[in-house]
This record gives C-alpha cells, structure tokens and sequence, in this order.
C-alpha cells in the first residue's frame, strides 16, 4: 500500500540501524524521548529497540491523550453522564480510564447512564440532531491533532441552530508539556529526566508545524525532530538525533516533510482559534497543573461549553498510589518498573491510565514489548538524572 510498505521495509530499518550503531559515539549515552504515543506505539509493535545499539535510549513521553487527563476531569465525566437529561458521547478509550473509587465511564453505562461511544464528534452532534429531547455532550480530549474536530463540530451545532449539544473541553497542548518536562528547576533530583532530545510528534505536527518547537530546542539545548509513525520515520528521526547530538547542535529538524509543514494547517488552525482560547492553568496527570497548557471554549459560544452551562467545577483527585503513570508519563520509569505491570494491572484490568489506550507505554509494553523483557538481562531500576539546570 502506498506510503506504508514502503515506509515498514525491514531491510532498510537494519541499514539506518547499522548506521546509527556507526555513528552513535561509544562513550556517550543517548536518550532520545518519543513524545507521542503513536511513536510508543510504533517503537513497541516493530521492535525499534531491538535495532537499535545499547547506547542508544528511548524514554517514553506523555503524548497520550487519554494517559495525561487527570482523575478529577473523568469524575466531572461521569458525572456529567449521570445526569438523567444528558447522552454523554465520548472515544471508546476513555471508557475504561480508571477514575475515582474505582468508578469509569463504562461502569457508569453499566449502571444506567446514557454514555455512548462514538468515532468522531459529528457524530455527537447528529446524536443532537436527531433526538433533540437530550442534552448531547461530547467528552473532547486530545492534543492538536483532535481540537481542530471539535471547533468544527461546535461551528457545525451553532449552524445548525442546536441548542442541546455542548463539549467538555480538554484538549491540551504539545509545546507546553515538553517544556513541562524540560524545565527541571526547583525539582529534585529524582524528578529529572536526561534526555538529549526528542521525537516530536507527528499528527500533532501537521496541525501546528515545526515552529513551535524552536524555541524549545533553542532554550534547553535539546534538539527536536519531527517524524511520521512508521518505522522507517522513527530509526531515520534518531539517525538525525544521534547526529545533531555528535554535532553540538540543537535544532528542530523535518522527518516528516511528506506530511509537515514549518507553517502547519492555517486552516485548522483558524478554526481552532475561532472557537478555543488559552487556559490560565490546567492539570496533567503526571505532570501536575501547568499554565497555558490547555483551551476553553470561548464566551462567544459559552452556549456549546458544557463547563459553564452545567457549572463543573473540578476537584482535583488522587491517582491509585499504587500506580506508576505519574512517572511512566514523565520518562522517570519505564512499564516495567511498576509492581502492578502484568499482575493486576492489565488491558483487561488497567489499574491506571497508561493500560488503557493502545498508545498508552504499559498498553503498548504489554502487547509487545514485555515478551522481550524476559530475553533481556534485567535492566537497572535506577534512571539517569539530568545535572541541576
Ligand atoms: S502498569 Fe498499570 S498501575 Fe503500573 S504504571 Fe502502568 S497503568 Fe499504572
């Protein structure tokens, strides 16, 4: 199939490989984060690792959408679907994301909410359309990539005159998290990750660019690059990595140019910047409340905020203590490290957020990396830290 065979060719995965064992320098220690979940994903279903020298690291990131919103934003979901007047619609994902007490979306269903799973948020607003008696909510989360969906879905609702359709708004931004996990000052030691540079992420990308990270890259000295989510994109987008590193460099450079612009799409982002503004603070899980990390939705269209219009106040809740995300998300531990990994903490039975989406690092470690955990000599517990900034 065209742009994928060619983009999953093995024998050209082992020759970029050969050169980065190559080029990596033999008494440097490489570790590279892939922000995404896609690229999680992708490093996990094809053995990235396996190609790649022992030198050369990947730590996981906090780019899943379902991973990083917080215990008390699924609570005020689930409340919001219990109300008997609502239909709350919302990605399959986020059914079984573990929330306070125990409680999800999908036990919420179970006991007699009006939730319902759905592809996109048109969908949402056709729900609107055709049964007009409820009030329609749409749970919206995600990055860059699915804002640009939810403006047009509220664009579309106020077009068509609905007045029982509203979003939960949690969509969040990219450059503000990897600054998050960059500026390190005032941490402890233990809550600094090294890291030499970053994978950036691709959809996300196509909507926002490459200049967003400039500065980034500018200011920690970390170099950046854009790649798509094959295999081939990845082990080409750490060769580029392994070589700014050799070279001193810290720029954001473009794997992805089939796809990635330096620009992004205006158009989304009209859209977005239509219907959206910044928040003051917003909380990640994992990585606590960060400022201007998130959007609301405007006054101009208070009408379609379901915050406002059901006044949602958020309480802030704790995550199971027994669970690892907070540092899994922030690249201070890998799946493995997490005594619930692979005992009570499963796809079928996630204890935290990080088992539940297939983009999520111990979904992704449990479907294909843990078979290669027991072929490794055991990895040691303790992870790098970066020198005081
Ligand atoms: S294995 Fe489960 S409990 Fe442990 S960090 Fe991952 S999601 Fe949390």
């Amino acid at each position: 199939m065209k742009y994928i065979d060619e983009y999953r060719d093995g024998g050209l995965a082992r020759s970029i490989a050969a050169t980065i064992a190559k080029e990596a320098l033999a008494d440097r220690h490489y570790r590279f984060m892939e922000f995404c979940g896609g690229h999680t994903h992708a490093i996990s279903r094809y053995g990235v690792e396996d190609l790649l020298p022992a030198n050369v690291e990947m730590v996981h990131g906090p780019g899943c959408p379902v991973c990083v919103l917080p215990v008390g934003r699924i609570d005020d979901a689930i409340r919001l679907g219990m109300r008997p007047e609502t239909t709350l619609c919302t990605y399959a994902d986020l059914m079984r994301v573990p929330a306070s007490g125990g409680a999800s979306l999908l036990k919420a269903k179970a006991a007699g909410a009006d939730i319902r799973m759905i592809y996109s948020p048109m969908d949402a607003v056709l729900i609107a359309e055709a049964e007009p008696a409820r009030a329609v909510v749409f749970f919206a989360i995600g990055f860059e990539t699915t804002t640009p969906s939810t403006a047009l879905a509220i664009g579309l609702a106020r077009r068509k005159g609905l007045t029982n359709f509203s979003v939960f708004c949690n969509h969040v931004l990219t450059p503000s998290a990897i600054r998050a996990i960059l500026d390190t000052q005032g941490r402890p030691e233990t809550e600094r990750v090294r890291l030499d540079g970053f994978v950036g992420p691709a959809h996300v990308s196509t909507v926002i660019g490459t200049a967003p990270y400039v500065a980034l890259a500018a200011e920690f000295e970390k170099p950046v690059v854009v790649a798509g989510f094959e295999p081939l994109d990845v082990v080409q987008a750490i060769l580029m990595l392994v070589r700014q590193v050799n070279e001193g460099r810290s720029v954001v450079e473009n794997q992805y140019i089939r796809a990635v612009t330096n620009a992004g799409n205006r158009i989304a982002q009209r859209e977005i910047a239509e219907i959206f503004e910044l928040r003051e603070t917003f909380e990640w899980r994992g990585l606590g409340d960060l400022p201007a990390s998130a959007l609301r939705i405007r006054e101009a269209y208070a009408l379609f905020d379901a915050e406002r219009r059901y006044r949602v106040v958020t309480t802030p809740a704790a995550d199971n203590p027994a669970c690892e995300c907070a540092d899994v998300l922030r690249g201070l531990k890998t799946p493995a490290d997490c005594k619930l990994f692979g005992t009570v903490c499963s796809p079928e039975t996630p204890m935290g957020s990080c088992m539940v989406s297939p983009e999520g690092a111990c979904a992704a470690h449990w479907t294909y990396g843990r078979f290669r955990d027991r072929a490794k000599p055991a990895a040691p517990k303790a992870r790098p830290v970066q020198a005081a900034a």
